[in-house]
């Protein structure tokens, strides 16, 4: 579907919610039905070199505790998605080039030859070259984020980067063959109504088989430390126009709407499932260093271990009279060829014929 900039604008400053929201959950309703996809998400490395100026973890910041599980303890967390009756594991650090690309290769072979389960990475930056390779071992899904489009701001924001090459990257993404996800943080300081209403815009323009919105949560260690929080208001409306404008692709309920909502623990992404998100990520990430693995305040804040946090958003999914499945949740927005022609027989694929299987309690 397409619609007016203006229209975007006038919705995103909360003209017309009611409308908004309804048709929002009609659309995942219509597509997904009940169903709420779960990936499990293993936070393996809070090391990264980038400086990116939102971020908890950019390099520059002295007050970060830095961690590094050691391969063994990554894939005991990466397999416990599948014990916890979960579809997919979600691999994610900081831009840490300590793990080779074999070691994320092994990993990669590894959980798929031990598991069922549908494989994201979500390592940042890497050579091209590596990406395949990541591809070839197995891996199913690229998460890059974008954060805006506007090159002005992307620019001041992630400096030394430029939001061209990110673009190129989510093209030779998709080339791989990957299912490829990204996402916008709304209230990034300088992000007019304009330049937001533009990268809701584009972000579904890409066609991208997974859209994630978060508000900016200032991070008391970063230069941004003092500047306003984004609003929840505007995330959820974003989430609702790309359910609208991307009726197919899979958007996650993201933590960071949980540290905005007021009350506590997953109020803030049930409000995302009733504005139209179909996926939620618990984080598996060990108990000893989850807590900091933080991107902005309070990440992970509201539960001590993998077990508590997937039952947290199982109970929070049920509440909301929707169903926590334990498909690999693949985007039923177009046919995955060059997926389907790397996975092995049996394996499943993606789309609404995977509904069906539910998480036990
Ligand atoms: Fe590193 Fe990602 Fe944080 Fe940027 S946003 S500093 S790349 S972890």
């Amino acid at each position: 579907m397409t619609m007016r900039l203006q229209t975007v604008k006038d919705l995103l400053a909360g003209r017309d919610d009611p409308a908004l929201m309804t048709e929002a959950r009609t659309i995942q309703e219509q597509v997904f039905g009940r169903d709420i996809y779960l990936r499990g998400i293993v936070e393996f490395s809070s090391v990264c070199c980038k400086k990116c100026l939102y971020c908890g973890l950019r390099a520059p910041n002295k007050h970060a505790v830095r961690y590094r599980l050691p391969l063994e303890r990554i894939l005991d967390a990466a397999l416990l998605a599948h014990e916890l009756g979960l579809g997919t594991v979600v691999l994610q650090s900081g831009d840490d080039y300590s793990y080779t690309a074999d070691d994320i290769c092994s990993l990669v072979e590894t959980i798929k030859s031990e598991s069922p389960l549908a494989v994201t990475l979500s390592l940042g930056d890497r050579p091209l070259e590596e990406m395949a390779r990541f591809r070839d071992s197995g891996a199913d899904r690229y998460l890059i984020k974008l954060e805006t489009t506007h090159p002005g701001l992307y620019a001041r924001f992630r400096p030394g980067e430029h939001i061209r090459d990110r673009l190129e990257r989510v093209e030779a993404l998709r080339d791989l063959g990957y299912e490829v996800g990204s996402g916008i943080i709304v209230g990034l300081p300088g992000m007019t109504p304009d330049v937001l209403a533009r990268d809701v815009l584009r972000l579904a323009e890409l066609d991208l088989d997974m859209l994630a919105v978060g508000p900016f949560v200032p991070h008391a260690s970063t230069p941004l430390a003092h500047e306003p929080q984004g609003s929840l208001e505007e995330s959820l409306r974003v989430a609702a126009l790309l359910r609208i404008l991307s009726p197919r692709s899979n958007i996650p309920a993201t933590s960071a709407l949980n540290s905005l909502a007021r009350g506590k623990d997953e109020q803030g992404r049930a409000l995302g499932l009733r504005a139209g998100c179909n996926v939620v990520m618990p984080s598996l990430t060990p108990e000893e260093v989850r807590r900091a693995y933080e991107i902005y305040p309070g990440k992970n804040a509201f539960t001590e271990n993998a077990r508590q946090s997937v039952a947290a958003v199982v109970s929070m999914i049920r509440n909301q009279g929707l169903r926590p499945s334990s498909a690999q949740g693949f985007a039923p927005r177009r046919e995955h060829a060059a997926s389907a022609a790397r996975r092995p027989p049996g394996h499943r694929h993606g789309g609404p014929q995977e509904r069906g299987q539910v998480v036990a309690d």
